[in-house]
């Protein structure tokens, strides 16, 4: 699940990218209108976080901007207390919800997945191949319906596969995924998520298999099978 954040506080900025990446969100984060718009252009979201007071202007801008296109991406207003009335208009001009400073990331993120489990949000419920299931609302794996600790980080690498389950997944589309735009990707760290992910799932009895494919990237495949389709 990919985020965009639009926040022009440094610290608060800082702070929610970092608390939402640990709770398994990609978040792009910028400080102005004009770098929220430039992003936009470039990635399709998830969601948009967006702060009303920026730089150069007002948050509410963009709300107006994104429904005028009918783009349908969920946005949660974050506002600061005493903007009653900011909040009011937000919603009016086509916000989905808002939060009021301070507010904690486990409420913000639990937020953003409320907003993506609504109806027309791009992302289902359970995601399923094989015995293998994921609930993207609760964020739980499970293998023959037996629930499966698994890292958030992981959790985010299975929802990509399990979305394309029986095809190759780039590894550079997996990576987008798994980390924001702007942050260090070590170069091995793709390679550490699908490892232990393997050893997850095998080790919890999945019939599906995690295959490397050299050179481009992974796919879940059924372990007695047909194997990968090349789309
Ligand atoms: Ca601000």
């Amino acid at each position: 699940m990919r985020l965009l954040l639009v926040e022009d506080n440094r610290t608060l900025g800082e702070l929610l990218a970092t608390g939402l990446t640990k709770q398994g969100f990609a978040v792009d984060w910028r400080e102005t209108l004009e770098e929220a718009a430039e992003a936009r252009s470039l990635v399709p979201y998830d969601a948009i976080l967006l702060d009303l007071g920026l730089p150069d202007g007002d948050g509410l801008e963009l709300v107006r901007q994104v429904r005028r296109e009918r783009d349908p991406t969920p946005i949660l207003v974050l506002t600061a207390r005493g903007e009653l009335g900011d909040r009011v208009a937000g919603l009016d001009l086509g916000a989905d919800d808002y939060l009021v400073k301070p507010f904690d990331v486990a409420e913000l993120a639990a937020r953003c997945r409320a907003l993506l489990r609504r109806p027309g949000a791009c992302l289902g419920v359970i995601l399923e191949s094989g015995n293998v299931a994921l609930d993207t609302a609760s964020r739980t794996v499970t293998v023959s319906g037996a629930p499966v600790a698994t890292p958030p980080r992981e959790v985010a690498l299975i929802e990509q596969l399990l979305r394309r389950a029986g095809q190759v997944v780039p590894r550079s589309s997996l990576e987008d995924h798994l980390y924001a735009m702007d942050a260090e990707v070590t170069p091995n760290a793709l390679e550490v998520a699908v490892s232990r992910l393997r050893k997850r799932l095998t080790t919890a009895g999945a019939d599906l298999t995690l295959r490397t494919v050299h050179g481009v990237g992974y796919a879940l495949v059924a372990s007695k099978g047909p194997g990968i389709a090349h789309a």
